[in-house]
């Protein structure tokens, strides 16, 4: 239990040594299914050493809890989450930029947390919500997503409500909203195994609120600022310069052509981190 809870250099790589084979044989189970590229697959190795590494249990946990409400639902493989996932930039098969975008800033936070804990002897309570926020934000935002496309009906443009093909960055749902919340708090629940003296209670209602804040920013930067191309064959407005479908180049239409579907993702669980770390104050 010492080593799990311990911020020393020593217990940062022996955590990290421990996590890699656990770590690798779910990235390999993952591969094999199709959840991941290869490089998405060293990509979400390293991001699982580093999550035990500086987040020990609790935001191993919480990336464990994203994994599989995320493949779950990306399985579903309905008409309309297929329909919608081809206009998406990316299938369901996630590359080293997508695990980047959806990881990244929670590692980050999670470094902060044990760098705290090393110095100051105590993880900041703060900084280890802003972690999980950043998961619960990633987590909301992807379970909103396939399961709006499934069971969300009538999607409307988060800016102007006005209503859009189900599917188009910036469409929200009712069901869509409410998944963000459910996967939010699912993440949430790792919270009870961080350190501190937060209730389960809190750590639930507060993964809720990162998973629908930031599947809210998503959706708005998403209708706003995301670049968009338009397919020279199908006409078909996408997020990548390229359709897949049509195997035909694009035409930039909208947003700005640097701020891609990744980017996007990054900035919703960075919204999600600020919401974890605002919620907890110590
Ligand atoms: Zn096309």
């Amino acid at each position: 239990m010492h080593l799990l809870y311990d911020a020393s250099r020593h217990a940062i790589i022996t955590r990290a040594a421990l996590a890699a084979v656990p770590a690798a044989s779910i990235v390999w189970t993952a591969y094999r299914l199709r959840a991941l590229t290869v490089s998405g697959a060293w990509a979400a190795l390293l991001t699982g050493c580093a999550m035990f590494a500086f987040g020990s249990l609790w935001l191993s946990a919480a990336l464990l809890l994203f994994f599989v409400g995320g493949s779950a639902t990306g399985r579903l493989g309905t008409p309309q989450a297929v329909q919608a996932r081809s206009r998406a930039a990316k299938g369901s098969c996630r590359d080293a930029g997508q695990v980047a975008a959806n990881g990244g800033v929670a590692v980050l936070c999670g470094a902060v947390a044990a760098l705290q804990a090393y110095h100051l002897s105590g993880a900041s309570l703060r900084w280890t919500a802003a972690a999980l926020g950043a998961l619960a934000a990633a987590c909301g935002d992807t379970l909103s997503t396939e399961l709006g496309a499934a069971l969300g009906r009538n999607p409307r443009d988060v800016l102007t409500l006005r209503p859009v093909v189900a599917g188009t960055s910036g469409g929200v749902t009712l069901a869509g909203l409410l998944a963000a919340c459910g996967g939010g708090a699912l993440v949430g629940l790792a919270g009870i195994l961080a350190p501190g003296n937060a209730s389960a209670a809190h750590w639930v209602l507060g993964g809720a609120c990162a998973g629908l804040g930031g599947s809210l920013a998503d959706s708005l930067l998403g209708a706003s600022l995301q670049a968009r191309w338009r397919c020279s064959i199908c006409g078909e407005l996408i997020e990548t310069p390229h359709h897949d479908a049509c195997q035909a180049a694009a035409a930039p239409q909208s947003g700005l052509t640097w701020l891609t579907n990744d980017g996007v993702n990054a900035a919703a669980t960075a919204a999600g981190a600020a919401i974890g770390f605002l919620l907890f104050r110590t």
